[in-house]
């Protein structure tokens, strides 16, 4: 909304067709972006926790930056925590609409939110027990699993590609991101008092071009602004080595050579079905050893069982696997754990094993139990299949500490640390605009750089610029465009 005052009496409101930029402009997380129509109708697209920001991630998260009675709906991209997180706390301060997402989003969301709620809880009585401490009063957790049940409530699908009326003037349609399970580009059609139509799209995050399970991202309809990602804007991918083959020996290299384990710290969504999808393809290739392998996490394990549901948003190629092995994510050597009791037992066995727990940063979940036991020994094997954050546990041992500290113990880095780097769930920069392609360079007025940190988005801008892109903005937090 925009303010001009007349004079002490007179304040005239002009609504304007704009967008307000909130959350994820200096980082990577934290999305949320503020579109309102020249008619005061107001939608935010994601509303994602801030995560790894130190000591002001609490406060970052516990202040939206607007008023979410204000907000009429959300819509959702896809269902990281970095994207949905926040969904919870916005139910929670008195957002009274419906938020959209694809059928498979809501699948996963509903599993990561109460796997999200469950952290805070957690967090939080250690935090209390430290205020306890020093005489201040509790603190609440930032939502409970109660306030994501209550969230849940909200939930609408929309299929990819259908033509969604919000009302007379709003509609939009997700087309495939190709990023995880779910994901979309949020399609925006606007018409303004005057009945001009405004296409506004807002990528969500872009995944890469032959992903091992997913679809390509898909074209998406020619847009006059597009809220772009920008993750990987300064950097290519490594050319793909042939991962199936160099899993394989490592494999053979812990398991069978040394007898020992082979530990892969993986992230719950993604990552974990594509290692065990590997381990399927060398199982009946008979080339996997005979060693048994764990998928040591229940929300691995329930993500598993969504991405089983929806075999429709696999790639052709593993579409046409399935018709030959009806479970790319299961074998006869390998077992899901949700129970304590059987992951504890994986501590006292002296058996060689695969071990694929979460998470894949190694900062939380039973990995750091595993990582304990196991990294100071010779004979094992921890692989790297993810990005870690430098300051994360995972982070260090990538960056080849000799001593870590895990549950506040010193353990040296004896195992094998082996790294395969070429998993990524984000396009690379010549991805995006291969991604962006499909579009009319002429029509599209402006594209915003989102979800990067700076030096990305700076070099990405300038690669679109050099493609031919009339005006590409690094938006600051809280800065608002008008949409024309
Ligand atoms: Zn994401």
């Amino acid at each position: 909304m925009t303010y001009i005052r007349i004079n002490a009496t007179f304040l005239i409101i002009f609504v304007i067709m704009q967008v307000k930029f909130i959350g994820a402009t200096e980082t990577v997380t934290g999305s949320k972006h503020l579109v309102q129509t020249d008619k005061g109708f107001n939608i935010l697209l994601d509303c994602g926790l801030y995560q790894g920001m130190g000591k002001e991630t609490d406060s970052l998260n516990r202040h939206l930056g607007f008023n979410p009675s204000e907000i009429d709906v959300v819509i959702l991209s896809h269902a990281h925590i970095d994207h949905s997180g926040n969904l919870p706390l916005l139910v929670k301060q008195g957002f009274l609409g419906s938020i959209y997402c694809t059928p498979p989003t809501l699948e996963v969301v509903e599993v990561l939110l109460l796997d999200s709620a469950k952290i805070h809880e957690y967090d939080i009585e250690y935090v209390n027990k430290k205020r306890e401490q020093r005489g201040e009063d509790p603190i609440e957790p930032l939502y409970t699993s109660k306030d994501v049940e209550h969230c849940l409530k909200h939930f609408k699908t929309v299929p990819y590609h259908a033509d969604f009326h919000l009302n007379e003037e709003v509609s939009f349609m997700f087309t495939d991101a190709g990023h995880i399970l779910g994901s979309a580009a949020i399609n925006l059609k606007l018409k303004d008092s005057n009945k001009n139509i405004t296409h506004l799209t807002y990528t969500g995050d872009v995944g890469k071009y032959n992903d091992m399970l997913l679809k390509d991202p898909e074209c998406f309809p020619l847009a006059d602004y597009i809220i772009c990602e920008s993750t990987y804007g300064d950097r290519l991918h490594e050319l793909d080595v042939d991962a199936e083959l160099h899993l394989l020996n490592v494999v053979r290299n812990t398991c069978v050579e040394k007898k020992g384990k082979l530990i892969i710290p993986a992230f719950s969504l993604g990552r974990t079905q594509e290692i065990v999808y590997i381990l399927d393809k060398l199982k009946n290739k008979k080339l996997l050893p005979n060693i048994k392998v764990y998928v040591d996490s229940p929300l691995s394990t329930n993500i598993t069982d969504i991405m089983r549901e929806n075999v429709d948003c696999f790639n052709e190629k593993l579409q046409e696997y399935i018709k030959t092995d009806a479970d790319p994510f299961g074998f006869s050597n390998l077992k899901y754990i949700r129970e304590k009791e059987e992951s504890m037992a994986l501590n006292t066995s002296q058996e060689p094993c695969i071990i694929i727990s979460a998470s894949g940063m190694m900062d939380a979940g039973r990995i750091k139990h595993h990582l304990a036991n196991n990294i100071s020994n010779p004979k094992n094997t921890v692989l790297i299949v993810g990005y870690c954050t430098p300051n994360s546990l995972g982070g260090k041992i990538k960056a080849g500490e000799k001593e870590v500290k895990i549950f506040g113990e010193f353990h040296e880095v004896n195992a094998n640390i082996e790294i395969i780097d070429s998993y990524s769930a984000h396009a690379d920069y010549s991805e995006l605009i291969k991604f962006l392609s499909c579009q009319d360079k002429s029509k599209v007025k402006k594209i915003f750089l989102v979800h990067g940190d700076l030096e990305a988005k700076i070099s990405f801008k300038q690669k679109l610029m050099a493609e031919g892109y009339k005006e590409v903005i690094l938006p600051n937090k809280t800065e608002t465009f008008i949409l024309s």
